[in-house]
């Protein structure tokens, strides 16, 4: 018999908050499955943003292969950002390996436009369009009656009170519930995987609520907690006995202290010349080494990739080794930023390594990595964010294995 998978993803939280939150009783159901099997921190991708962690989780492969290093990359031989999305996903997602067992894929982030596929799959952000993330388009008017949500409004989140914003993450986290809910029942499917993301626009926008138990919004940070717990109890209640149960996240989050320009940066070492007023890439001169792509994706501006690029092979070494020592030295209020500096061949391999940024920088707890172009300083507040991705994921599998040191590509190994 085959073995059914049921793999539920929720965006963007710390092993920390789930290790936190069960043992405190706020999720009950959670605390059952983690007493019972294995339950570990798992390494997300690098760097830990959604797009290149879930595309690596869903093809089991790292970007070097599956293409995708983040939310913008830049067009060949220009200095134009474009936006890779599900088309530019080079690998194939689990559920295309066994075309016979149907599979229901709900709300995964990175996976729009909606694919034929066998059964179900309603894309997750960034999706523009409903009709274009619904396959077969027949479940579209579903939706809509399910008054089905793709995302947040992250808009709400910027006002004065932040209670818009909370009753906006359960009005999304319903939906969900419900979506799953009519999901699990309507085909017969050998894989069922449903994605929480609201969990990401909590972290990003509320952390400090969780942080601290005397801030106002404390309490109803954990019963957002509890409800997630809800949806995981539902599926808990239906499995059998030989499914697979994963519940897992794509990276963690954190307590945001600064921001952190790196362009910037580069422009006040003489790095980057943008030499304009209007200052976007386009505006990169024939002196430039080097610029940034979030978070922390360093590419050196080659000659013969880039329009005005300079550096020829034989600078490549040198001008990596520049960059490295130049990163290595940033500091804020005498603490280092840079935790950890990766060439490309160090953490990617693969038919995509041509794509890969010369450089991925980690940095250090509460330092956020940001490539904004025409900032004045390097160091600067994070405004209505308190929180920030970290790379500090998590697993729990009912299975009793040993999970020596998981990472994001391990995942799809897990499924029966
Ligand atoms: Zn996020």
């Amino acid at each position: 018999m085959i073995r059914r998978n049921i793999i539920i993803g929720i965006d963007g939280i710390p092993f920390e908050l789930m290790d936190n939150l069960s043992d405190k009783g706020i999720m009950p159901n959670f605390q059952d499955l983690k007493r019972e099997f294995t339950f570990k921190e798992m390494k997300s991708s690098i760097p830990h943003i959604s797009s290149v962690s879930w595309s690596s989780i869903i093809t089991g492969e790292n970007p070097g292969e599956h293409g995708i290093y983040g939310f913008t990359d830049m067009i060949e031989n220009t200095y134009s950002l474009r936006y890779p999305n599900y088309n530019a996903l080079k690998s194939k997602p689990f559920w295309y390996f066994h075309p016979d067992r149907s599979s229901v894929i709900l709300n995964v982030p990175s996976t729009y436009p909606a694919k034929e596929l066998n059964g179900i799959h309603i894309s997750g952000f960034v999706a523009l369009d409903l009709e274009k993330a619904t396959y077969p388009k027949k479940y579209v008017p579903i939706l809509k009656d399910l008054n089905y949500e793709i995302d947040v409004d992250t808009k709400l989140a910027h006002q004065q009170s932040k209670d818009v914003f909370i009753d906006e993450l359960f009005r999304v986290l319903k939906i969900r519930r419900k979506t799953f809910d009519y999901f699990w029942e309507t085909i017969k499917w050998k894989n069922f995987m449903p994605v929480i993301t609201s969990s990401d626009r909590f972290g990003h926008f509320m952390w400090n609520a969780y942080e601290n138990s005397k801030n106002p919004y404390h309490n109803r940070i954990l019963e957002f907690f509890n409800e997630i717990d809800n949806i995981i109890g539902d599926i808990k209640g239906r499995i059998e006995e030989d499914d697979t149960l994963i519940i897992l996240s794509d990276h963690g989050m954190e307590g945001v202290e600064s921001n952190v320009n790196l362009n910037t940066y580069l422009e006040k070492e003489g790095l980057l010349n943008l030499s304009s007023n209007l200052k976007n890439y386009n505006r990169i001169q024939k002196d430039s080494k080097g610029f940034v792509l979030d978070p922390g994706r360093i590419y050196l501006n080659k000659k013969g990739r880039y329009p005005n690029g300079m550096i020829i092979k034989e600078q490549e070494q040198d001008t990596v080794e520049e960059l490295k020592i130049l990163f290595n030295d940033l500091k804020y209020n005498n603490r280092k930023v840079i935790k950890k500096i990766y060439e490309k061949e160090e953490i990617y391999s693969g038919k995509m390594l041509i794509n890969a940024p010369d450089l991925v920088l980690i940095e250090n707890k509460g330092f956020q990595l940001k490539a904004s172009i025409g900032k004045a300083d390097i160091f600067e507040q994070a405004s209505s964010f308190s929180g920030k991705h970290s790379d500090s994921a998590f697993i729990c599998i009912n299975k009793d294995i040993e999970l020596e040191n998981p990472t994001v590509t391990d995942v799809i190994g897990l499924l029966g």
